[in-house]
């Protein structure tokens, strides 16, 4: 293949940000250690589910708040290594049955009077059976009165077929590449399963005018990527040129992630900061930095980061999680017992924690913030004051805003966050047996 852009002087990018903030304090220093250190310590505090709870129903909608709609699709071809999401193994048959059950849900939590304006299927990779996917998504439409829906997949589902059934459907596809440089994507084991770093950047290439918004889903800080591999990273998407970019710092999952991180080798805090503030500086025109880890066209507005825009949500699928009236539920892990659940008549939340209203207000002090509100809507008196005095908010008021550093702090407290989220994935999934990993009581199958 020929045209794949490679850029050894990427240092001409570098500019727009120092200049324009006259702030680049992005550190691994001591605010960067303390609010770490903190957040660690809030997630272990505040994540303790309750054990499994007879909860036979989701709560209904109160008038005037809305919601947004979470479907999660557990079933990838072949399993990453170093994935913390709930995913399985495909299998064609347990995989048709459970887009059944699914539907089935949604109709459920239809009669209990929810509709949504958006809807966001992730996974697991959402394309492994089209037709099933883009039948649910007209269930959405059909059902909620969705008008924008939101897909994950990745490069290996960019082929005519699943075009065929998305194109027109999907308002807005996200594709994981993580990097375009071959070595990391060996290392990730992404290469052997999703080809070389050219042969996904043409793939993305070729859907670009395909759909109204394509995210691509970068991931930095592999142990040892120096500034010179993420700057071509960057470089080639800028090339690329997709209405979106998030870039992730890598996170290993808590179990599943150690054996792995153990070959990779660990992951610095200190070229996190280096590396972030390289995107920050690289990332210009025709972008604008959206949250803490997204970049869209100026022109655009679509960002899928659901925690920000949303107060609230319905998780539905296994392994989904909801947000309703300060509760947060999480749906079985189990394929076995989430089927046998809406074949009963049941919500597919098993597990739930209620949180105080103070709780609530950092939490959504903390996602606002990381969606670069500065005078965000939520403001604990301590802990928004706390991070004023570590430098994140510059001005007061209407004009707050978050520096540069605050960007980064936020990033690391939203990292703190996932990672605890994943720590209660892995915790739920441990102990599933074979039996959970299929939807054999087939005859309980609800007519679609
Ligand atoms: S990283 Fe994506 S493709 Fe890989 S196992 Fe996880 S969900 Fe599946």
């Amino acid at each position: 293949m020929s045209g794949f852009p490679r850029e050894t002087s990427f240092s001409k990018g570098v500019s727009h940000f120092d200049s324009a903030s006259g702030d680049g304090s992005i550190e691994w220093d001591w605010s960067a250690k303390l609010v770490r250190s903190v957040m660690k310590q809030a997630v272990k505090y505040y994540l303790r589910f309750s054990d499994e709870t007879n909860i036979t129903s989701l709560p209904k909608p109160i008038e005037g708040r809305s919601y947004m709609l979470y479907i999660h699709i557990p079933f990838c071809i072949t399993l990453c290594p170093y994935c913390s999401f709930h995913r399985f193994k495909f299998h064609q048959e347990t995989a048709a049955n459970y887009f059944r059950f699914l539907r089935e849900e949604m109709r459920m939590t239809a009669a209990l009077g929810y509709r949504f304006d958006s809807v966001c299927f992730g996974g697991g990779t959402t394309t492994v059976i089209p037709q099933e996917l883009a039948k649910t998504i007209d269930l959405a439409k059909e059902l909620f009165d969705v008008k924008d829906v939101s897909i994950e997949t990745d490069p290996n589902h960019i082929d005519p077929e699943n075009l065929e059934y998305t194109v027109g459907r999907v308002d807005r596809l996200s594709v994981g590449i993580q990097t375009f440089n071959d070595k990391y994507l060996e290392r990730i084991g992404r290469k052997l399963k999703f080809g070389s770093g050219e042969e996904q950047y043409h793939k993305v290439e070729e859907i670009l005018r395909l759909f109204p918004v394509v995210n691509v889903d970068m991931m930095y800080n592999f142990p040892g990527q120096t500034a010179q591999e993420l700057g071509e990273d960057i470089f080639t998407v800028l090339k690329l040129n997709p209405q979106q970019v998030t870039f992730y710092p890598l996170m290993y999952a808590p179990f599943a992630g150690h054996k792995f991180g153990k070959r990779m080798g660990k992951a610095g805090y200190e070229s996190e900061a280096g590396h972030y503030k390289l995107i920050t500086q690289m990332m210009g025109e025709p972008y604008i930095q959206r949250t803490s880890w997204a970049y869209s066209h100026k022109t655009g507005t679509n960002i899928d980061e659901y925690v920000v825009e949303h107060q609230e949500y319905v998780g539905l699928g296994s392994g989904a999680f909801s947000f309703l009236d300060g509760t947060l539920y999480a749906n079985s892990f189990s394929l076995k017992t989430y089927a046998d659940r809406i074949a009963g008549g049941q919500t597919s939340a098993t597990k739930s924690v209620a949180f105080a209203p103070s709780a609530i207000n950092r939490y959504r002090m903390m996602v606002e913030m990381f969606g670069l509100q500065g005078n965000p809507a939520h403001k604990p008196f301590i802990e928004y004051n706390a991070l004023r005095l570590l430098g994140a908010v510059k001005g007061s008021g209407e004009n707050a805003v978050i520096t540069p550093k605050g960007m980064f702090l936020l990033s690391v407290m939203l990292k703190c966050f996932y990672n605890g989220m994943d720590y209660i994935r892995e915790s739920m999934r441990r102990g599933l047996t074979t039996a959970d990993e299929r939807i054999m009581n087939i005859s309980s199958l609800p007519s679609d």
